[in-house]
């Protein structure tokens, strides 16, 4: 995916504050965060959002969620963090390269 800006800060392209990487995901600091912790995590293949996940390649999402339960162990926020997927731009999504908003370090609102 050439023209993807995720595609692009996992192959180093582009540069951005990694949080861990592994053979199937990377994860690096939002830009603009929302909360006193806010990192993304990626599968580095592309999917262009959550729609496009089918029983083929969904393992990787499995691993996305072990992946973002370790780092909360990690760096001190497995009390209480929130993981928000955009899926499509009537939904907020604004770069379409599946990603997982990791989200803690306050006290975050109720979406109910
Ligand atoms: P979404 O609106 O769900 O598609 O989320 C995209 C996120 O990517 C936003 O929270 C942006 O702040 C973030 N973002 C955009 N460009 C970069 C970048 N170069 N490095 C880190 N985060 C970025
Ligand atoms: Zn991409």
């Amino acid at each position: 995916m050439n023209d993807c800006l995720f595609c692009k800060i996992i192959a180093g392209e582009i540069p951005s504050k990694k949080v861990y990487e592994d053979e199937l995901c990377y994860a690096f600091y939002d830009i603009s965060p929302l909360a006193p912790t806010h990192f993304l995590v990626v599968p580095k293949g592309h999917l262009a959002s959550a729609a496009e996940i089918t029983a083929e390649n969904a393992a990787v999402v499995g691993h996305i969620y072990a992946v973002i339960a370790k780092l909360a162990k990690e760096l001190g926020f497995a009390d209480g963090f929130r993981v928000v997927t955009n899926c499509g731009a009537a939904a907020g999504q604004t770069v379409h390269h599946l990603h997982f908003h990791v989200l803690a370090g306050t006290t975050l609102g109720s979406f109910n």
